[in-house]
């Protein structure tokens, strides 16, 4: 596994790969690395013949400098899973490598940014989108795979490559639970014993909201979310949406085509989503 840190060591990995014949996968990520991760990863390789995975904490879409700080790092580890997964090549650009002294590019999906989680979380997805616009420059991989548990984001970055003609196929993969349902976050560990324990109460309300379907409305959708939420008194609902799966428009009245249940939950500092596709 060939880990590289400046983008000409990255470019030539990819250009090896390419003049080998092979398709090139990428799987953009803040390190940390848990199953969820891995999943990308496998299903990365079943579309490509090697597999590249970035590892950078973006600070652009980081809203506190104190949450930046707070995001647990392990490079030792990241990199032995990463062997251990079969991984080709690790890029791991340190800031000043994504931000170059005086840059002043930014990439905006203006509608799909700046609403529902864009709305608690303002700047969150034009850093995103800003940071993966330049990771798909510096690689230019055929395929790349993203988590559908960061459902907005994966429809601002399916967005963007659309809009700026990327060459790059965009796949979304199947959120990673833990047993009791909690979806795997790199976040996950700065929970207390009590937070974690609480925690599963996101899937949990998305379960109940889910077997309501199909003969139900968006507002009795809402407020079995907000019900379920209400009951466990250790954790605050930041955000609900229930929208339109693809163009994230919000629904009203009796819901009929495929739709999108958007959670964001706080346990004190610490923000945790959750998302469902239901096809009623
Ligand atoms: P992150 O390191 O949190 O930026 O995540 C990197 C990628 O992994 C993103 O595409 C996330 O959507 C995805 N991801 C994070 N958690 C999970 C999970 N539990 N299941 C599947 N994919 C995930």
């Amino acid at each position: 596994m060939l880990i590289c840190r400046s983008v000409s060591e990255c470019r030539k990995a990819v250009a090896d790969m390419r003049h080998q014949g092979k398709r090139v996968g990428m799987v953009p990520t803040m390190g940390f690395l848990h199953h969820g991760h891995m999943s990308l990863i496998a299903l990365a390789q079943s579309h490509s013949d090697a597999v590249i995975v970035s590892i950078f904490v973006n600070p652009t879409q980081f809203g506190e400098a104190a949450d930046l700080e707070a995001y647990p790092r392990d490079e030792d580890r990241d990199l032995a899973m990463l062997r251990a997964a079969g991984v080709s090549v690790v890029f791991i650009p340190d800031t000043d490598t994504m931000y170059p002294s005086g840059d002043e590019t930014i990439v905006e999906t203006t509608r799909l940014a700046n609403m529902l989680h864009g709305q608690i979380r303002p700047g969150h997805f034009r850093g995103v989108s800003t940071v993966v616009a330049r990771l798909f420059n510096i690689v230019q991989p055929d395929i790349a795979v993203f988590g559908e548990k960061d459902y907005q984001q994966l429809q601002v970055i399916k967005r963007m490559v659309a809009d700026l003609h990327i060459p790059v196929h965009v796949i979304g993969a199947p959120t990673v639970r833990e047993h009791d349902g909690l979806a795997m976050s790199s976040r996950n560990v700065r929970l207390s014993s009590d937070d974690r324990a609480a925690a599963s109460i996101l899937s949990r309300s998305l379960n109940i909201a889910e077997a309501a379907f199909p003969d139900v409305t968006v507002g009795e959708i809402h407020q079995i979310i907000s019900k379920t939420i209400a009951s466990e008194p250790r954790a605050a609902l930041r955000g609900l949406d229930i929208v339109a799966a693809e163009t994230l428009e919000t629904l009203e009245g009796p819901v009929s085509g495929p739709t999108a249940i958007m959670i964001s939950v706080a346990f004190g500092d610490i923000l945790l989503i959750d998302q469902r596709v239901i096809a009623p």
